[in-house]
């Protein structure tokens, strides 16, 4: 099991209060790449008192600190992810704002052939499509 976002805090020299902590467990426990509207929802269930614009700053400061990674999908609010070692990219269902996660070596292989098509070593890339789904 990878390290959790506490963890990362502590690594990285993040000062936890316990408003923060309990965000951090949260998004830890999210695989669905919530917004942080989403995030408050939950985060309120566990601590009432913890306000919107504090979930607001946690969430840019761990984005700050390289532990959360935001997407800025097309159509919608910001929506953030542990970020981890692994890549993947992404697929959005554009009805549900469900996200898939893949990662398929064609494409990966294909990216670094048109980079160095062009002269370039690929270092990073972003890929997101977005889709409806067939009717079977
Ligand atoms: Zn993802």
């Amino acid at each position: 099991m990878s390290e959790n976002i506490e963890q990362k805090c502590l690594a990285k020299g993040v000062k936890l209060t316990d408003q923060r902590k309990i965000i951090a467990k949260v998004m830890s426990e999210s695989n669905d790449h919530p917004d942080v509207d989403e995030l408050y929802n939950r985060v309120s269930k566990i601590d009432p008192k913890i306000s919107i614009a504090t979930v607001y700053r946690t969430v840019k400061l761990f984005e700050e600190s390289g532990i959360l990674a935001k997407h800025d999908f097309k159509g919608g609010k910001a929506r953030y992810e542990e970020l981890n070692e692994g890549h993947h990219d992404h697929l959005i269902d554009v009805k549900s704002g469900e996200i898939i996660e893949f990662v398929d070596e064609e494409i990966e292989k294909l990216q670094e052939k048109i980079a160095d098509k062009y002269g370039y070593r690929l270092v990073d890339h972003k890929l997101e499509l977005y889709g409806v789904k067939k009717k079977s």
